[in-house]
């Protein structure tokens, strides 16, 4: 006769924190992973810069650009890069194509304030860019926080230049302002949707006037010399300019025990960045390896660096055709993780979630069968069979992984890439670490959770 207490060892669920399922040799391998991904996050923390620290650390490794018709043989390690936008890697497998691949998607655009085209203006002698938020924010969080500007400028001659400016320790930054308490009775009204608009996401940039003589809007003329000077462009040239406003903060242990990591982008560069070092350290894979870093997610997905655009069906059908087979063949034995973050449960808002039905920070990578709102709306729901398949693989290979939703029913709900893979007729699931904070200008992620992602793509693209 079993005990209670054997009996529910044997039937119930597991949901135990990962500090005490991992070995102290293990913790110490993860806290080291994590000091990685640290750097990487303040190295990388745009799409472009993400695409430029994959595509070295890609060729410091072995890859090379890949063009249409060049030969492949197992063991190859290519990419190709999108616009600079996104990249796909792949490793050629041992196994006939028509047997699939292994594919990781994961996004490196994150929520921000974009610069409009026209973003330049001088209002009572203080100088500021218009922005156009990208991605879904709660608008107040960007107001009073130091802020940099990243992204690239082609001037009126077709050259472009690349600006990083307000991560070295020298550099200024920028700010968007918010009404000092004492006068803000009406704004206290509103309600928090409305409390800052769009419109009001006005960055602070400049107050000390040209000072050879009394021409209007002269402080406008003071910035636009500093940046003539700097980097050769007129006001014009932010017609055909990509900049983007994003935190100015590093990227910071949180917690006495220094158990979290804060930054700014988590979602979802902590996907790109696991999936990226599961597929470098990947050698010889038996299946072919493919791994997307995509653009555009926080907007849907659309334009032709997002994953609605055919650039990924392209890439696979150019592999395939030149290993013999052809793009539906392979897209349909194909398997797919879509690696995006998920909500962590929160203790200071816990009516949000239902508590069996969501993810909790250190309890593991999770799984996420179906996105979506209103009923399921706009999901791809994996199949209970592929379902079984990945909670398998992972818990033969020692992954902590747990399963969440993203929040009660009807409480929200939101979506991936993984709708847009599955309808290539590709087994697809979303799997990702769980965020403190999603979407805010610092969010927080748990270094169990980080590294049991990097294995759990590990594992999936090794088998
Ligand atoms: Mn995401
Ligand atoms: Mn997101």
């Amino acid at each position: 006769m079993e005990t209670s207490k054997e009996l529910k060892e044997k039937l119930f669920m597991k949901r135990k924190n990962g500090v005490f399922r991992m070995s102290d040799a293990e913790l110490a391998e993860c806290d080291s992973f994590c000091e990685s991904y640290k750097d990487f996050m303040d190295t990388a923390k745009i799409e472009r810069e993400a695409v430029d620290y994959t595509v070295e650390l890609l060729k410091n490794n072995g890859y090379v650009e890949y063009k249409s018709g060049m030969p492949l043989n197992a063991g190859d390690k290519i990419y190709r890069n999108n616009r600079g936008k996104a990249v796909i890697m792949a490793i050629i497998g041992t196994a006939p194509i028509e047997d699939g691949v292994k594919l990781c998607a994961a996004h490196i655009d994150s929520p921000r304030l974009d610069l409009k085209q026209n973003p330049l203006y001088e209002d009572n002698e203080i100088a500021l860019f218009k922005t156009h938020y990208y991605g879904g924010i709660k608008k107040y969080q960007w107001t009073t926080i130091p802020l940099a500007l990243h992204g690239v400028i082609i001037r009126a001659d077709g050259t472009k230049v690349k600006v990083n400016i307000g991560e070295d320790e020298n550099d200024p930054v920028f700010c968007v302002t918010d009404l000092l308490p004492h006068l803000a009775t009406e704004q206290m009204t509103r309600t928090v949707a409305k409390a800052i608009t769009g419109e009001q996401l006005n960055l602070i940039i400049g107050s000390r006037p040209f000072k050879d003589d009394e021409a209007s809007e002269a402080v406008k003329l003071n910035i636009m010399n500093i940046l003539f000077e700097k980097y050769g462009i007129t006001e014009a040239d932010f017609i055909s300019s990509e900049l983007e406003a994003v935190p100015a903060f590093k990227t910071k242990d949180v917690g006495f025990d220094r158990s979290m990591i804060g930054a700014y982008g988590h979602d979802d560069k902590v996907c790109a960045y696991t999936a990226l070092m599961a597929t470098v350290d990947c050698n010889n894979p038996l299946h072919t390896v493919v791994t997307v870093l995509t653009d555009k997610e926080e907007t849907g997905s659309d334009g032709n660096t997002g994953l609605c655009s055919a650039y990924l069906k392209y890439f696979i059908e150019d592999i395939a055709e030149t290993l013999g087979s052809d793009g539906r063949t392979v897209l349909s034995a194909s398997e797919c993780l879509s690696a995006d973050v998920n909500a962590a449960f929160d203790p200071t808002f816990p009516e949000v979630n239902e508590r069996n039905n969501c993810a909790y920070i250190n309890k593991g990578v999770c799984i996420t069968k179906y996105t979506g709102a209103r009923g399921k709306s706009g999901t791809s729901d994996a199949s209970a069979e592929f379902t079984g398949r990945i909670r398998r693989l992972m818990d033969s290979h020692n992954v902590i992984w747990q399963t969440g939703e993203l929040g009660k029913v009807d409480a929200g709900g939101g979506g991936t890439v993984a709708a847009y893979i599955a309808n290539l007729n590709v087994d697809t699931i979303d799997m990702g670490v769980p965020v403190l904070s999603m979407h805010a200008p610092f969010e927080i992620v748990s270094k169990i959770d980080t590294y049991m992602a990097y294995k759990a793509f590990s594992v999936f693209i090794n088998d």
